[in-house]
């Protein structure tokens, strides 16, 4: 009931928008041995653990998650499938800047344009604090980035689950949580359903549900419970104030995450 009321909003939205011609937003790619000039990538594959992190996302996501550590650098990354029609509720991280990838595209993220940098504070109809969620079309390989302090979500606009790779870098704004990712992976072991194999996915409870959304603070995140919580506005056209890359940050990510799956030590994963 939750899941098709959800669904139906978003059909509802986007068909209020279905007239306007979208804009497509790709991040800038800087040259590198990774970008040709229509601005994809090729991403590796989640670090190959002995025993995957296997979890259940709020909205039947199925998540393979990795943190990596190579020096300085900490980043938590996630292979994840989207159910169709399926994605989680508007939400902020405070701590953490985040890359959308997705391979076969079919996934359309939304973000605002508007920061709300406080965690007591998240959008809040009474206070008259909603906000404009942008719609950002994802093409087929070429990476998104979302930085700390936007509301944003995505949604499988398929009739087929697609994949999606996340990755979450702590912002140095992030206090110092056990696995130095900025919270992510402190806040999936809170709250998330263990997957036991992809044989056996389990049915996503309304406890887990519940906890995704009361324990986010904690974790410097503040995840809506319903899709018009924080926002009241859709658009298509992306302001530019949008258009940001950080792709000098993610290149160097992608490449530790070669050196581990070809089996350096430099790096470690957990
Ligand atoms: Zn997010």
């Amino acid at each position: 009931m939750f899941k098709q009321v959800r669904r139906d909003l978003l059909g509802l939205l986007l068909i209020c928008f279905l007239g306007s011609s979208f804009l497509f937003f790709t991040a800038p790619i800087a040259q590198s041995k990774d970008a040709s000039m229509s601005g994809t990538m090729d991403f590796p594959s989640v670090p190959k653990m002995e025993k995957p992190v296997l979890l259940l996302g709020p909205a039947g996501e199925h998540f393979s998650f990795a943190t990596c550590q190579k020096g300085d650098l900490v980043f938590t990354w996630a292979d994840s499938t989207i159910p169709p029609g399926m994605g989680p509720m508007p939400h902020i991280h405070h701590y953490t800047n985040e890359w959308f990838y997705a391979a076969e595209g079919g996934i359309e993220l939304f973000s605002s344009a508007v920061d709300f940098d406080n965690v007591e504070n998240p959008p809040d109809a009474a206070k008259g604090t909603r906000t404009t969620a942008y719609l950002i079309p994802m093409q087929a390989k070429v990476p998104v980035y979302g930085p700390k302090f936007h509301v944003h979500g995505f949604n499988n606009q398929d009739k087929v689950e697609r994949p999606l790779t996340f990755i979450w870098k702590p912002d140095p704004i992030s206090p110092p949580f056990p696995y130095k990712d900025g919270g992510i992976r402190e806040y999936f072991d809170a709250v998330a359903q263990k997957i036991p194999d992809m044989d056996h996915i389990p049915a996503i409870s309304d406890v887990n549900r519940g906890l995704f959304g009361s324990e986010a603070p904690k974790y410097g995140i503040n995840q809506s419970f319903y899709f018009l919580q924080y926002l009241n506005h859709v658009e298509t056209e992306i302001p530019e104030t949008l258009k940001h890359s950080s792709n000098a940050e993610l290149k160097e990510i992608l490449d530790a995450v070669r050196e581990y799956n070809a089996g350096s030590k430099e790096v470690t994963c957990r």
